[in-house]
């Protein structure tokens, strides 16, 4: 059976269909990826996303565990707790109202008077409670303020302790007042105000705020200055726990600040700290009456240790009504119970400042909302929001994209990257499979030369071998009568081996050539004679085809050349115009020497060159089919060695040929690169 495809090709095929089978799946590959991107890159947005919050809660949590451990440091040294301190403690970052309660819940820190009652004090002398209840009877029965002062003097003499000086020294100035001696009565509040700040009466209420109570019903600018220093001391102990708070201090801090607003005061310097005083004051009183409650109820049912227990030893309560961004942390474990405030908005602005884009392909920005706020937002696709710490349940982390035009840039950008990316690689594997074809069939073609070849050799040595023996038999037999009919014999013997030679010499030369062996011997070489000798040794063919030889040689042009290989360049030329002259036996030879370049013209009215295979003609065993058609035999290596030889002395080798009319071959050499 015939094959259908020889092995070789069987090969080209399956490596074609590889080829094209491989491009086609890359293809569908690459346009489903294509197709698919947008869908990745959603992907991979909400991937960034989900890493931020995670980031997020962790740095959330980071902070928190920081914040404690700096408010621990401060508060408790060598695992004593140290309760003076908390007075310092909100200088700590993210720490707001620290507190100390007892364990029936009445704040310590800060000092805060919760319900005024009855208030235990030392027992006063028999004198002083003698006195002062003249006095009262004085004061309040007859109206006789002067017997009044009298013994409310006589009872602070008798006084044993601060509560009662405290409680006289109110009641003259009481007295003053109502005597209309204002200067007086301001006497006796200051002393209260300087010695007795923090003493309370029967009912548990500070003597201060009387003082305070009456400094501020004060309209005379000449006690404006006097009464803002007692202001300023005021409200200085209250700040920094000296005097107790209670329930009418957010009151009398309201008027203190009226108190300012309507008294014209010179110089602002003069109470500059004021404003700081009372904020500080009015945020204390509010955390007292936010969380009094709830701390409270929690001591009296025991549960503030169910609290979840978080950053060690602290329990958290958070959920707080009405308080959402807040979460109290609190220290059970003491006699009394110390904790603080930590408002989510402060901790967040920390939180908020890293940036969590560094290493993410896109920009975000990141949101803190409000988690039934959040419902609305999360229809979108490239938004993600979750929860980012259990103790703010009711807060989410909101992550979106800065700019949600950049996914389609990015995708489109990605697509056409790809797009390209795979029409070039197509256009590769294309070019590819072209290439091979064009070496297969040059190869092919070559193949099939070199089969011819084989057989025009054979042909081309069997002509001259058939004549040698011919004409040496005939002498060798003895056949030829005359001396000069066998010196002629001789002759045509004598030129078959020249032509035999030349031949096996372009053979060698050839084979020389592709082996990369050939050397050329560099000398003086006389052309005009150079080419002489060559038009007598193919004399006798030239005779014996009556051709017309015309020569124009300039004399004496000389090169530094290769002699034997431009001989053979001379004579492979003159050969085919002979060759290929048909009937028309006419051949010119000229040689021009210019001023930087020699030409050498071979020009013969023969059989001429097909254009189209004009530029064959020098490729290895190539030859014009209508020259074997006519039976000019050849080896097909004469123009290719010619070639070889003129390039390897930097010249140049051009043909013009017209079928029919004959060809002319021109060898141009560079006279400067040759000498
Ligand atoms: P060969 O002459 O041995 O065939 P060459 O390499 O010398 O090989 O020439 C290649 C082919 O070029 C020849 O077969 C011939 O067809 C063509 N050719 C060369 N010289 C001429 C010429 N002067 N006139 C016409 N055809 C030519």
């Amino acid at each position: 059976m015939k094959k259908i495809f020889k092995p070789g090709s069987r090969l080209i095929i399956v490596f074609i269909l590889t080829m094209v089978i491989s491009g086609g799946i890359l293809t569908w590959l690459s346009i489903i990826s294509i197709s698919n991107f947008r869908q990745l890159t959603e992907k991979k947005v909400a991937e960034e996303q989900l890493s931020i919050i995670g980031q997020v809660a962790l740095k959330f949590q980071q902070k928190l565990e920081d914040i404690t451990n700096n408010f621990t440091a401060i508060l408790i040294k060598e695992n004593d707790v140290d309760w003076s301190a908390v007075k310092y403690s909100d200088t700590v970052d993210c720490v707001e109202n620290p507190f100390i309660i007892n364990r029936s819940g009445a704040f310590i820190w800060p000092w805060y008077l919760e319900d005024p009652g009855e208030v235990a004090g030392k027992v006063s002398s028999a004198a002083y409670r003698q006195d002062f209840q003249d006095a009262e009877k004085n004061e309040f029965q007859d109206w006789d303020y002067s017997k009044a002062a009298f013994y409310y003097r006589a009872s602070l003499r008798h006084a044993t302790g601060k509560p009662d000086s405290a409680k006289s020294l109110n009641a003259l100035a009481r007295i003053q007042l109502k005597i209309g001696n204002t200067g007086r009565a301001y006497d006796y509040y200051t002393q209260i105000t300087s010695k007795y700040s923090s003493v309370l009466d029967g009912n548990g209420f500070p003597y201060v705020y009387y003082a305070i109570l009456n400094f501020l019903k004060s309209n005379d600018s000449i006690y404006t200055s006097r009464i803002l220093t007692e202001f300023e001391s005021f409200l200085s102990g209250l700040t920094n726990g000296t005097i107790p708070l209670n329930n009418s201090t957010s009151e009398i801090m309201t008027q203190i600040a009226e108190w300012k607003n309507n008294t014209r005061i010179s110089d602002d310097n003069q109470f500059p700290q004021s404003d700081e005083y009372i904020q500080k004051i009015n945020g204390r009183l509010k955390f007292i009456n936010n969380y009094n409650q709830i701390l409270k109820t929690s001591i009296n049912r025991g549960i503030i240790r169910e609290y979840p227990l978080i950053l060690g030893r602290f329990n958290v309560m958070n959920e707080i009504p009405g308080e959402p961004g807040k979460i109290i942390l609190i220290e059970p474990d003491e006699e009394y119970i110390f904790g603080f405030c930590v408002g989510l908005d402060q901790v967040m602005s920390h939180i908020m400042e890293i940036n969590y884009c560094e290493y993410t392909e896109f920009e975000y920005d990141i949101i803190l909302v409000k988690r039934e706020e959040n419902g609305s937002k999360n229809t979108n696709e490239l938004i993600t929001s979750a929860q980012f710490s259990p103790l703010f349940p009711a807060f989410m982390i909101r992550i979106e994209l800065k700019d949600e035009n950049l996914v389609d840039i990015y995708v489109k950008k990605r697509s056409w990257a790809y797009g390209i990316a795979l029409i070039l690689l197509l256009g590769a594997m294309l070019l590819g499979i072209l290439l091979i074809l064009r070496d297969i069939l040059r190869e092919k073609r070559l193949a099939h030369l070199r089969s011819e070849f084989v057989s025009n050799v054979t042909h081309e040595l069997k002509t001259p071998l058939t004549s040698i023996h011919l004409f040496a038999e005939s002498v060798l037999l003895d056949r030829l009568n005359t001396e000069s009919g066998k010196k002629e014999y001789l002759q045509i013997i004598l030129n078959e081996t020249e032509r035999l030679k030349r031949i096996i010499n372009n053979i060698l030369d050839f084979s020389r050539k592709e082996s990369g062996q050939i050397e050329y011997r560099k000398e003086k070489v006389n052309l005009t004679d150079l080419i002489t000798s060559a038009l007598k040794d193919l004399n006798y063919w030239l005779d014996e085809k009556k051709f017309t030889v015309q020569t124009e040689l300039e004399e004496n042009v000389v090169i530094t050349a290769d002699r034997d290989a431009m001989k053979q360049v001379v004579i492979n030329l003159l050969d085919n115009a002979i060759k290929y002259s048909g009937d028309n036996n006419e051949i010119y030879v000229r040689l021009v020497s210019e001023k930087d370049k020699i030409s050498i013209e071979f020009e013969d009215k023969g059989i001429g060159i097909p254009a189209d295979q004009l530029d064959l003609i020098f490729e290895k065993f190539y030859r014009v089919n209508e020259t074997i058609r006519d039976g000019v035999s050849g080896t097909g290596l004469g123009l290719t060695v010619v070639k070889e030889i003129i390039e390897a002395h930097h010249g140049e080798l051009l043909v013009e040929s017209k079928v029919n009319q004959g060809s002319k071959f021109t060898i141009l050499l560079e006279r400067n690169t040759i000498e």
